[in-house]
């Protein structure tokens, strides 16, 4: 199984190494034609809106649209999540909504200000019994959730870990600690959607 992870700002390298030490082939994303063959998408963090806009620029934001509205699997991490979010509030009011797909509303850098970065053990009782140690930097909240959105993880009573679906998506950066249940849980979701396309008739 491939997963790609997009190339464009952030912890690209931290996120192969988180994947491939699960035995999954990671590989770069920068162009629409590098979805083809892959199981699924990680979006590290960065600057949510410089990412989106090169992914317009580069027309991987409207391939990868076009790929999620059958399925393909995401997984947004920080301004990954950002992209993905149906809603977004940023420092000056109301930003572009990138992606969308993911029935929430985020407020941008809600978690305080790059001094402000912290670690944190999150509960993740969905997932599993032990609690993750994760890194939130520049984080975005999330400020409300739909009813189609389900809340794998919280810190403090408050999600930061959600998925919608195929979408998976954290406030925070789960490839800077050594943990590797977040990927592993995104990974098995990539494997059920790789199974579902194989056993569709040849079109
Ligand atoms: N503050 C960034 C944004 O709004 C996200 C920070 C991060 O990805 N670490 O896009």
């Amino acid at each position: 199984m491939r997963i790609g992870v997009l190339a464009i700002q952030g912890d690209v390298r931290e996120h192969r190494r988180h994947l491939e030490r699960l035995g999954v082939a990671a590989l770069e994303v920068r162009r629409p034609a590098e979805l083809s063959g892959l199981a699924g998408l990680i979006m590290p963090g960065g600057e949510s809106s410089t990412i989106g806009m090169l992914m317009t620029e580069s027309g991987l934001l409207d391939a990868l649209h076009a790929k999620m509205a059958e399925g393909f699997p995401v997984y947004g991490t920080c301004a990954g999540m950002i992209l993905l979010a149906n809603h977004v509030q940023g420092a000056r009011g109301a930003s572009p909504t990138w992606l969308g797909g993911l029935d929430v509303t985020v407020a941008r850098n809600a978690y305080g200000r790059q001094v402000q970065s912290f670690e944190a053990d999150i509960s993740v009782s969905a997932l599993a019994p032990e609690p993750v140690h994760v890194v939130f930097i520049r984080a975005p909240r999330i400020l409300s959730a739909g009813s189609a959105v389900r809340v794998l993880g919280e810190l403090d009573g408050e999600p930061v870990l959600v998925e919608q679906g195929t979408i998976l998506a954290s406030s925070f950066h789960p490839e800077l600690t050594d943990d590797l249940r977040i990927h592993r849980y995104f990974a098995a979701k990539a494997l059920r959607f790789q199974e579902e396309v194989a056993a569709q008739p040849a079109r």
